[in-house]
């Protein structure tokens, strides 16, 4: 039925179930809140992800063609985004790699002081965040690795050469076991095979997604998550500043008729939508006058990690660098720049459409004069990669990020047609974000001269000077004040109470390594700051199951912390 309205109240609704959202949820739950998540992406149970990208409909997002996907692709002018979209966010395909943020991030200006030391800050959550999310040092040397590590040795890097840290069971490959992490409490798992294919969503049930461990409890204790449902404007019930509650409005996600609007109600909000989602949706509650108290500074200080993602592909197409996890081993050529090798796994042969001949530095307009020279001098090797057929298995993908001081903008751009704002990107002024990394291209040439392979660019660097991350972050950031963040050290939104930024957005720099262990750390953090729910016998769903300790951070609520509203 058209535009049928429903009610629901929660204590606090969370959007997006990524990484930020989903810690939200369980901490919120274990609080003693009733908790409800909404989230635009579909329910995936393992045997649901697709074997090969090219079943569209569940590989990639875009619902409004009836794809319902994992993966979410989102081009800028400035920059081209693979995001995440379901149940479990970005953990549903990601690579599972979860470092620590390098040095740099801690100290950063936009946040130093704002905490004593952010470092020792944040390590007790990282601890807990390693801990939930199963993080561990993978084991093995394949091919990649191996070039990898002859490449450290030729630049005088061997000793930064390590295998990777990742959120995957090793236990028996291809064999169920008990619950292996949360004392028999969690599901059960099955050990990696190795299959590589952890991007295109693991069907073995061996990937710590977050539907293993932060979703898995807080739906145990009781935690509603309204699936494909999409959260298209929050506005404060009563007071302007949000002290009496919020109504979200939610749509069926992607849905151009029969958008069954409902209108949910909860007297404080997480916001965790992913970098995107988070700034799409406040700019559009800023923009519709929902929430005109935003501050001026959203859309600043977009990051991208300060990334490049390039591929090599061998010619001959009997080579198969994919028997690992996706990602297995890393060095730095310099303390701030990081690369690592990756794979998709055999059935990634799609995502071979997003990348073309490689080309060196240039402009917007030179670029794509230097990738015709390529096709030029070399039509072989152009017809070469146009067959897609095996190349994810023969292709070592290689993703070069920095924890250098660069940014972008989402700034708004209004609209001919439909509702809202639509965003477009613009470089910071003081430090734009690169658009060519010369050791990404210096490391991509020499791994094709070794595999007698050849080196690619992602589609739109070569042909429109935009690179490709995997990593969006900020735009809704940390800051002393309005004038400088839009939310405060503890999370929440300048201007209004009860409603908090727990996700990529509000990552104030870039962390220089994979962000979701990051993202994961301050969102521990910024729940450890929420007092529990008074005591209310009978009210609260979230009461009804068990309550596990050893799921719990450590320390206990801080100073000065707002006092959530309960229903
Ligand atoms: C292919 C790929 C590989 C990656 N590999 C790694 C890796 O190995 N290690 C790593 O650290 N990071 C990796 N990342 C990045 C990682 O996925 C993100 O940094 C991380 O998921 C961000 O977490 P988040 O909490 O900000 O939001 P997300 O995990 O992105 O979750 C946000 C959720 O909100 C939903 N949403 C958005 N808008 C709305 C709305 N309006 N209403 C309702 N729901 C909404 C989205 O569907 C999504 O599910 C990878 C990303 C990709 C695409
Ligand atoms: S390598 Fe295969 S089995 Fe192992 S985590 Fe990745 S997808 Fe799952």
């Amino acid at each position: 039925m058209a535009n049928e309205v429903e009610e629901d109240e929660y204590d606090w609704i969370v959007v997006g179930s990524g990484f930020g959202g989903s810690v939200s949820a369980l901490r919120l739950a274990e609080k003693g809140y009733s908790v409800g998540v909404v989230e635009c992406g579909r329910r995936y149970e393992d045997s649901d992800f697709a074997e090969s990208t090219w079943q569209m409909r569940r590989y990639y997002w875009m619902p409004r063609l009836g794809m319902r996907g994992i993966f979410r692709v989102t081009a800028f002018r400035d920059i081209l985004i693979v995001s995440g979209s379901g149940v479990g966010g970005g953990s549903l395909g990601y690579a599972n790699t979860l470092y620590r943020a390098r040095p740099a991030f801690f100290t950063h200006p936009q946040w130093d002081g704002l905490a004593e030391d952010w470092d020792s800050e944040l390590k007790p959550h990282y601890d807990t965040a390693e801990r939930m999310l199963g993080v561990t040092t993978y084991e093995g040397r394949g091919p990649a690795d191996e070039l990898l590590h002859r490449y450290a040795e030729e630049t005088g890097v061997a000793d930064t050469w390590t295998n990777t840290r990742v959120g995957v069971f090793f236990g028996p490959a291809g064999e169920e076991v008990p619950d292996p992490y949360f004392g028999g409490d969690g599901p059960p798992r099955t050990g990696c095979v190795r299959c590589g294919q952890c991007m295109i969503g693991c069907r073995f049930g061996a990937k710590n997604t977050l539907r293993k461990n932060y979703l898995w409890f807080a739906e145990k204790l009781g935690v509603m998550i309204h699936s494909e449902r999409q959260v298209v404007d929050i506005r404060p019930i009563g007071a302007e500043d949000g002290s009496e509650g919020y109504e979200l409005v939610t749509e069926r996600a992607g849905a151009i008729f029969r958008k069954q609007r409902r209108t949910l109600r909860a007297r404080n909000v997480v916001l965790a939508a992913g970098a995107l989602g988070t700034n799409k949706l406040l700019r559009d509650a800023k923009h519709r006058g929902s929430l005109p108290r935003v501050s001026d500074r959203l859309g600043h200080l977009v990051r991208t990690n300060s990334e490049s993602i390039l591929a090599v592909s061998a010619k001959d197409t009997s080579r198969d660098f994919s028997n690992s996890v996706a990602i297995t081993s890393s060095i730095y050529p310099d303390p701030d720049t990081h690369v690592e090798v990756v794979t998709y796994g055999k059935g990634g042969d799609s995502v071979s459409r997003l990348f073309t001949l490689m080309t060196g530095d240039g402009t917007r307009l030179t670029r794509p004069i230097l990738w015709l020279g390529q096709v030029i001098r070399h039509p072989l090797k152009f017809l070469r990669i146009l067959w897609p057929v095996g190349w994810s298995e023969r292709t070592v993908i290689l993703l070069v990020m920095q924890s250098l001081d660069n940014a972008m903008r989402l700034i708004p751009k209004r609209r001919i047609f439909g509702r809202g704002v639509k965003l477009q990107t613009e470089q910071d002024p003081a430090a734009p974000n690169p658009t060519f990394i010369p050791e990404a291209n210096k490391v991509a040439e020499w791994f094709a001269e070794q595999m007698d392979g050849i080196p690619q660019s992602g589609l739109t660097e070569s042909f429109a000077n935009t690179p490709t991350t995997a990593h969006i972050l900020g735009g809704a950031v940390i800051g002393s004040d309005p004038d400088t963040g839009v939310i405060d050290p503890e999370h929440r939104v300048f201007g209004y109470r009860n409603l908090y930024v727990c996700d990529g957005s509000a990552v104030p720099a870039n962390p220089g390594v994979n962000p979701s262990l990051t993202i994961t750390a301050m969102a521990e953090r910024a729940m450890e700051h929420i007092p529990a729910r008074e005591a209310r016998e009978g009210t609260n769903k979230a009461r009804e199951g068990t309550n596990n300790d050893s799921l719990k951070g450590s320390g206990s609520a801080g100073a000065g912390a707002q006092d959530p509203i309960v229903t």
